[in-house]
């Protein structure tokens, strides 16, 4: 079975094959892979209300495009005390163009007088897939946490510097790559897709 993963993003690629190397039955298409066929598909517009709906926006309409089973993902950080702010505005908090850094300086201004344990906040990560035939599916995947004081370790990527983890002592970003791949919103939204994918093939023979 072939699953077009409905991002351009290299480091989800890499985290998404990783994980998908137990079911040998799927054979990973990127969007480069596709576009040799199929022509530029552009980039699908994230204007839904949730994480889910923006997921599967994604993987419908590149599915759409190709008759492929697809896999989309949308993710970002909710903060307790911005009333779940930046949420799905993650990618853009800060305006267009801003910097990492320049998102998590507006955060870390914003927490500023918000007192130690009131700081709660997660990652969430939607996984859709969409199969042609076989239907329509949305995961989650949660990461809990803190917004911490200052940004600190330079692993990964977005918000990672200031997300701190009271179970190791350490921000996200202080973290081996190896050990956030095992805990982060991501890697659980995708456990759980393998699991429907896995059922799927079973009950479908595909
Ligand atoms: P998207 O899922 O690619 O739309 O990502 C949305 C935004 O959420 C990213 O640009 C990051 O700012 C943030 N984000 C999502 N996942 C992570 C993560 O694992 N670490 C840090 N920031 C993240």
């Amino acid at each position: 079975m072939k699953l077009l993963l409905a991002t351009r993003n290299k480091g989800k690629v890499k985290e998404i094959q990783q994980k998908f190397s137990s079911i040998s039955k799927i054979e990973l298409l990127s969007i480069e892979d596709i576009e040799k066929d199929f022509g530029s598909v552009g980039d699908v517009i994230e204007d839904g209300e949730t994480f889910a709906e923006n997921a599967l926006k994604k993987a419908r309409t590149l599915s759409q495009i190709t008759g492929l089973p697809t896999m989309a993902d949308d993710s970002g950080l909710v903060i307790d005390a911005l009333g779940g702010e930046p949420g799905i505005y993650s990618a853009r908090y800060a305006g267009e163009g801003a910097s990492d850094a320049d998102k998590n300086f507006l955060i870390l201004e914003k927490m500023k007088n918000i007192p130690k344990g009131k700081r709660t906040a997660r990652f969430v990560c939607a996984i859709a897939l969409v199969i042609p035939n076989n239907g329509e599916f949305v995961t989650e995947g949660i990461c809990e946490g803190e917004i911490s004081a200052e940004p600190k370790g330079s692993f990964g990527f977005g918000y990672d510097p200031i997300f701190f983890l009271p179970e190791y002592q350490k921000t996200m970003a202080e973290l081996p790559l190896e050990i956030k791949n095992s805990i982060s919103h991501r890697a659980k939204a995708i456990e759980n897709a393998v699991e429907i994918l896995n059922s799927l093939l079973r009950e479908h023979n595909f």
